[in-house]
């Protein structure tokens, strides 16, 4: 562990401030603000179409892309270089527009370093997105390996398998006006200690250059995963103006859960207030949690944010590796994150 940092300080602050959750109201779809629009609510999707997609998955790639991802990469590393490669090239591979935004800036200890997120759409002239982010480097921990299974090896991974389970169901996505983009930030960790100029690196460049191409309000909804992978995590909806999302992603636990397709579901359980769930019914407000949304949730991007609160055990220790993967969870959350993308993009039918 390096220096006490700005987030494990923000992160004593957002325990302390578990007891402020607030009681969600009846006509939350009435709170919406911002730029979603009221009018886009797709359908649910149907008992039979539910059940055709949940059953659709690929374990083995699932592993197979954490294995390919879990390794150092440090920006401006050799490994580093492995890694993006990769996942560019999965998704090129699998048929979508695949954008390298490379750029430098100046890190403490390192110098200038040249970073590069990447941006993959399905069609790249679509009018609106839903967004699915993670960031791909791990953090530079001198004389440790430091692998960031959780952080974020896992959410990256999930992304891969979401691309490639999905395939034949997304194919409609290469020509609506509404789509999919996956977005693999760089630079998300601190090299010396976390801070507005040392951190979130790739995330401050692209919101910055989207913001002065007009292109932010193309985001319907950006979804940041962070931190998953670890057994038992409780996630809470932090941003009232995408409550009735978050809401969905609650509804496909639910869902998934009452037909019994969720894996290993509920056994250990030890999230504070719901043991039975995943995405918990209370709403945490005040959370101060930094990450790679708050360049885009400073210019009004609606923010759906998939951290675990607290924090996994590991965060940020040298036992971030492989073997705090839970293979149940992590299986059960890309089948959550799937139906709730599908549910997005598909449910809307003529709307689109
Ligand atoms: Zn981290």
């Amino acid at each position: 562990m390096l220096q006490r940092s700005a987030r494990m300080w923000t992160l004593c602050v957002q325990t302390a401030l578990i007891a402020t959750f607030v009681q969600r109201s009846a006509s939350l779809q009435d709170n919406l603000v911002g730029r979603l629009q009221k009018s886009y609510n797709p359908s649910e999707l149907s008992e039979s179409r539910f059940l055709e997609y949940s059953n659709l998955s690929d374990k083995l790639h699932l592993r197979e892309a954490i294995n390919n991802i879990l390794i150092p990469r440090v920006v401006g590393t050799g490994n580093h270089s492995i890694v993006r490669q990769y996942i560019v090239q999965s998704l090129r591979d699998l048929g979508w527009d695949v954008e390298v935004d490379s750029f430098h800036d100046v890190a403490p200890i390192k110098g200038k370093l040249h970073f590069h997120n990447i941006i993959a759409t399905l069609n790249p002239k679509a009018e609106r997105y839903l967004v699915l982010a993670c960031h791909y480097d791990s953090k530079y921990m001198p004389g440790v390996e430091f692998l960031g299974a959780t952080d974020s090896a896992v959410p990256c991974a999930m992304l891969l398998n979401l691309a490639q389970v999905l395939q034949d169901q997304l194919q409609p996505l290469k020509e609506s006006k509404l789509s999919l983009m996956l977005l693999f930030f760089d630079g998300e960790e601190a090299f010396e200690e976390w801070g507005p100029d040392d951190s979130i690196y790739g995330a401050r460049h692209l919101a910055k250059r989207w913001q002065r191409e007009g292109k932010l309000d193309r985001i319907d909804l950006l979804v940041l995963l962070d931190l998953l992978g670890a057994p038992d995590p409780s996630f809470y909806s932090f941003f009232q103006n995408t409550e009735s999302w978050y809401m969905r992603l609650q509804s496909v636990e639910t869902r998934l859960a009452k037909m019994e397709l969720l894996e290993r579901y509920a056994s250990s359980g030890v999230a504070q207030y719901d043991p039975r769930r995943y995405f918990q019914s209370q709403a945490m407000r005040s959370s101060m949690i930094e990450d790679d949304h708050i360049p885009f949730l400073r210019r009004n991007v609606p923010i759906l944010h998939i951290i675990p609160v607290p924090f996994p055990s590991v965060w940020h220790k040298p036992d971030d590796n492989a073997s705090v993967i839970d293979y149940a969870t992590t299986d059960n959350l890309a089948l959550i994150i799937r139906l709730f993308a599908l549910e997005y993009l598909l449910g809307g039918g003529e709307d689109k």
